[in-house]
């Protein structure tokens, strides 16, 4: 079993981090909130008093930390050079491709195996260990890291080289965001010509507008019981979350040069629904807003 340093114990890293120490693996934990350290402690792993404790006399640092600039300090002045070489390094943290990038430059530079790993299947996910994992990295980087994402998710997939499971990450999170809104503003259209919410999935979802934002997380209450629109909009995934997601494509389409119509729209609805008090709720609950206005 191996030696796991586990830096950012927040709703999704406390979970993976478990089900490391469940797999009977040696975790030590740190994070700048007291309790998410002890919720480790609690489980059956180490509470680490400063990065260092994470980052000495490990076989891999997990990191998973809000944004790229969390990550950029944690490496730069908490991990490179501080571990042993012979350390991996596994970032599971959604940021920008660039920060990405330069962190994995850094790395690799500096002799450490080092991958992206960003994931999909939110907090839900993270507890039962059903995870999807984007990876980015060498073959053997993945290889070396590979066991331990089998450990916290369920699909591992290989997106090729540094960066590109933050690619991945941001391009399907790009398209959740536009669809969201696209099946929103028909379900709040479909209201106002007088036809029923589970009329029109009822033939949309065997249609071909089908799609994820649809037939597994409706963002109106009735035909999808288990999406949030039946639970007054609890997250799931929040909508600035969802925002941040959407700001990282943003600032993808302008590093590559590619015009994102549509996203940049997106963008701009859901930094209103912010504005409007929406950011702890679902990103679905973008419908009320949506059918609210004409
Ligand atoms: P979170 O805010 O709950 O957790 C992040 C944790 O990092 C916090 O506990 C914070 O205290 C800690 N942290 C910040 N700076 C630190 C530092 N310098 N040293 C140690 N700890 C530090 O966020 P989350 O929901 O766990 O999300 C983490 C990442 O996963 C984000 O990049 C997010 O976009 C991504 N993600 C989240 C979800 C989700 O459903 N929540 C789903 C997929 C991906």
């Amino acid at each position: 079993m191996a030696k796991i340093g586990f830096i950012g114990l927040g709703n999704m890293g406390l979970p993976m981090a478990k089900n490391l120490v469940m797999a009977g693996h040696e975790v030590t934990g740190f994070d700048l909130i007291e309790e998410c350290i002890s919720g480790l402690v609690g489980a059956g792993g180490r509470g680490g008093e400063r990065i260092e404790d994470c980052v000495l006399g490990v076989n891999a640092i997990i990191t998973m930390l809000p944004e790229g600039k969390h990550v950029d300090s944690v490496y730069g002045s908490g991990i490179l050079g501080s571990a042993a070489k012979d350390t991996l390094l596994i970032d599971c943290s959604t940021i920008d491709v660039d920060t990405a990038r330069s962190v994995g430059e850094k790395a690799k530079n500096l002799g450490y195996n080092m991958v992206d790993a960003p994931v999909s299947g939110g907090t839900g996910g993270a507890e039962a260990g059903t995870l999807t994992f984007m990876v980015g990295g060498t073959e053997n980087s993945f290889n070396l890291a590979k066991p331990y994402l089998d450990v916290m998710g369920k699909n591992i997939v290989h997106a090729g080289g540094m960066g590109n499971g933050q690619a991945a990450k941001i391009c399907n999170n790009m398209i959740l965001g536009i669809s969201m809104i696209a099946v929103s503003e028909s379900f709040a259209m479909a209201e106002k010509l007088g036809l029923s919410a589970q009329n029109l999935f009822d033939i949309t979802s065997s249609s071909s507008s089908q799609c994820w934002a649809m037939t597994s997380y409706l963002p109106v209450p009735g035909p999808v019981p288990a999406s949030p629109a039946n639970k007054d909009y609890q997250p799931g995934f929040t909508a600035a979350m969802m925002a941040k997601d959407m700001k990282l494509a943003r600032d993808a389409a302008i590093s590559s040069g590619q015009k994102t119509e549509l996203a940049d729209s997106a963008l701009q609805m859901y930094e209103r629904f912010l504005a409007e008090g929406g950011s702890s709720k679902d990103f679905s609950a973008i419908y009320k807003m949506i059918n609210n206005s004409s």
